[in-house]
């Protein structure tokens, strides 16, 4: 397989997530790895979806998404945030989060050009930047009072004269941490400061808890004109196989971004998008009540790793806990996520794969506590007994 796959793509193989699923699926053990909530979204934008094929909207809407979407998503933007974007040309429909971002990168980026991106990160960055040619540098979030932070220092050192984007992901998957106003606001000045652009992956907006709010770059002084902003229905309305997501930017980004989609999947399904800008205007509120219910399960998992003996990292968005395995006499994620299956039934992501310097997060593994809370006691019940479990 491998020697048809052009060079540059090799070393992009499986990824860990479909691994652990596999494992989990033949060993039958809980899967606390992959990020997928396993309820639905809210019903009425269910029926939206299903009415929507029922009644004719099974033809190619227009490239840049359809109006009623564009339209929910200024209006989205505007109310929470005070940020008007153009329906018309600045709000771009994507195939999720994920054509978002390689489109950005592709559209923005030139072979050799770089592209800061704060380890660890989320697999498809490095993809992109890779797809487009162009080079990632990574800064490193490390554990500092009980969450993941970065060293402003050393983001300002990664800057070089051929750097054109930073990829800012906050909330941020996989250590939960919502970047403060300083480190926001130490990002947005060396932006201004060195002309780059901001792409900000923002596909758990609506997944902050104990009222730390979500605040977008492009909210701070200058920063508008320079970020290009990435949201996801997946995330916000339990809907991850909807694959519905979009961007808003300045209008010559957003042309930039729509050239290179167009030739990647042109446009973006019609059902979804008329159920998502439904619900944009209308299922905020079911939105307040995932976030008050997965507040309530972060509690409910970090609470049961930390009696089973894991050093636990309480996010404060996301649907990830950071676990440190140290306490439990283990020191390598990797292998301790292999083995899991057999030691406990249980199936987590080593850390370590999201870093390029796997150092950093050689101890961690990640939990998904977007799942229904029998099954998030069924995984804790089955870790408990790991403290028995020699170590060797
Ligand atoms: C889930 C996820 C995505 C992908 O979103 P889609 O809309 O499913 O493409 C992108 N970024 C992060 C950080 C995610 O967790």
């Amino acid at each position: 397989m491998d020697d048809v796959l052009v060079e540059r793509m090799r070393g992009f193989g499986t990824t860990v997530f479909a691994e652990m699923t596999a494992l989990a699926v033949r060993t039958g053990s809980i899967n606390l790895g992959q990020g997928f909530p396993d309820t639905d979204g809210p019903p009425a934008m269910l029926r939206r979806a299903a009415d929507a094929i029922a009644h004719g909207h099974n033809q190619y809407p227009p490239g840049p998404g359809l109006p009623e979407l564009r339209q929910a998503v200024a209006a989205h933007h505007q109310d929470h945030y005070g940020l008007s974007y153009d329906p018309g040309a600045e709000v771009l429909v994507t195939v999720g989060a994920t054509e978002a971002i390689a489109a950005t990168v592709l559209a923005l980026c030139e072979p050799g050009d770089e592209v800061i991106v704060f380890e660890p990160y989320y697999d498809s960055y490095a993809a992109a930047i890779t797809l487009a040619g162009a080079v990632r540098r990574t800064v490193t979030l490390r554990p500092d009072g009980g969450r993941f932070a970065f060293d402003p220092t050393e983001l300002r050192a990664a800057v070089t004269p051929r750097t054109r984007a930073v990829l800012v992901n906050s909330p941020h998957n996989p250590t939960g941490t919502v970047f403060t106003g300083e480190e926001l606001a130490a990002i947005a000045a060396l932006c201004q400061e060195r002309d780059l652009v901001a792409i900000t992956d923002e596909v758990y907006e609506h997944l902050t808890f104990d009222g730390v709010p979500h605040v977008p770059l492009a909210t701070l002084p200058g920063m508008r004109e320079r970020t290009v902003m990435i949201s996801s229905a997946g995330k916000t309305f339990s809907v991850t196989g909807w694959k519905t997501g979009w961007i808003c930017a300045p209008a010559r980004y957003v042309r930039a971004v729509q050239t290179v989609k167009q030739f990647l999947t042109f446009t973006a399904a019609a059902p979804w998008q008329l159920a998502v800008a439904y619900a944009l205007r209308e299922e905020l509120g079911w939105v307040a009540g995932l976030r008050e219910s997965l507040a309530a399960k972060r509690d409910r998992l970090a609470g049961g790793l930390a009696a089973a003996g894991f050093g636990v990292y309480r996010p404060a968005g996301t649907y990830f806990v950071q676990a440190d395995i140290r306490p439990l006499g283990f020191t390598d994620g990797a292998e301790l996520a292999r083995r899991l299956p057999e030691l406990a039934g249980v199936v987590a992501v080593p850390t370590q794969v999201f870093y390029d310097h796997p150092e950093a997060g050689r101890s961690f593994v990640r939990f998904a506590f977007c799942k229904r809370d029998e099954v998030i006691d069924e995984a804790v019940g089955r870790l408990a007994g790991l403290r028995a479990t020699p170590t060797g």
